[in-house]
C-alpha cells in the first residue's frame, strides 16, 4: 500500500496538469505564438530589406562612378578625333570609341536595374512596415486576454501548491522521490494500483503472477516494466 497522502499528492499533480493542458489549449495562447513567429517573420523581412537596399545604394554609387570615368574617356578620344586626319587612325580612334559607347550602355542598362529592384524593395518595405504594428498589436491583446485566463486558475494553483506543501511534510521521503524520478520523466499517473493481482492499473499489461509475487515479497510496490510506472497492492 502506498500512503494516502502521496496518492492525494499525486491526485492534485493531476489537477495541476489538467490546469496547464486547458491553459495550452486557450485560443489566445495559440494565438499569441501564432502573432509571435508572424512579427517576428515580419522583422526579419525588413532587416533582409534594408540590407539588401544597402547593398543597392553601393552598386548604384559604383556604377555611377563607371559612369563618370567612361564619359572622361569618351571626352578625351572625342578631342583626339577632332585632331586626326589620317583614315587608319581615324578608324582606330572610331572604333575605341564605339567601344566606349558600349560600355556606357551597359553601364546604363545595370543603373536601371538596380533602380528597379530598389523599386521593388521600397514597396516590400513599405508592405512590412505595415503590417508590423498589427502584428504586434495582435499578439499584445492576446497576451492580455491570455494572462487573464492565468490569472482565473492563479487562486486554485495556490491552494493546490500549498496542500502539497502541507502532504510533502509527512509523505515518506523515499517513496516520494521514487515519484518525482518517475513523475519527471513525463509519466503521469505514477502510483497505479494492482488490478486482479496480475495487471498493471496504468498500462493495463498481464504480468505472470509467479513475476508479480516475486516482486512483491517483502515489498509494498514493484515498477511496471511495461511502462515504468509503480504499481502497488490495494490492500
Ligand atoms: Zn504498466
Amino acid at each position: 500500500m502506498i500512503q494516502q497522502e502521496m496518492l492525494t499528492y499525486q491526485q492534485l499533480d493531476g489537477e495541476l496538469n489538467r490546469i496547464e493542458r486547458e491553459l495550452r489549449k486557450n485560443e489566445n495562447f495559440i494565438k499569441r505564438r501564432q502573432y509571435k513567429a508572424a512579427s517576428q517573420d515580419c522583422e526579419e523581412t525588413i532587416a533582409r530589406l534594408d540590407a539588401r537596399a544597402a547593398d543597392l545604394k553601393t552598386q548604384l554609387a559604383q556604377a555611377q562612378q563607371t559612369v563618370q570615368k567612361i564619359t572622361e574617356v569618351i571626352e578625351e578620344h572625342s578631342r583626339e578625333i577632332g585632331t586626326l586626319e589620317d583614315v587608319d587612325e581615324l578608324n582606330y580612334m572610331n572604333k575605341k570609341l564605339n567601344e566606349q559607347l558600349n560600355e556606357l550602355s551597359a553601364v546604363e542598362k545595370e543603373i536601371k536595374r538596380i533602380v528597379r529592384e530598389g523599386e521593388d524593395i521600397a514597396q516590400s518595405f513599405d508592405e512590412a512596415s505595415s503590417k508590423l504594428p498589427r502584428l504586434v498589436a495582435g499578439y499584445r491583446k492576446c497576451d492580455e486576454e491570455f494572462n487573464k485566463a492565468a490569472a482565473e486558475v492563479k487562486p486554485r494553483v495556490a491552494e493546490i501548491r500549498a496542500r502539497q506543501a502541507e502532504l510533502k511534510k509527512v509523505i515518506d521521503e523515499n517513496i516520494f522521490n521514487v515519484y518525482k524520478k518517475v513523475s519527471d520523466g513525463g509519466l503521469y499517473p505514477v502510483f497505479v494500483p494492482l488490478e486482479e493481482g496480475t495487471r498493471c492499473g496504468g498500462c493495463r499489461m498481464e504480468m505472470p503472477k509467479a513475476a508479480v509475487d516475486a516482486q512483491f515479497a517483502g515489498k509494498s510496490y514493484m515498477r511496471c516494466e511495461h511502462c515504468g510506472r509503480i504499481i502497488f497492492k490495494n490492500d
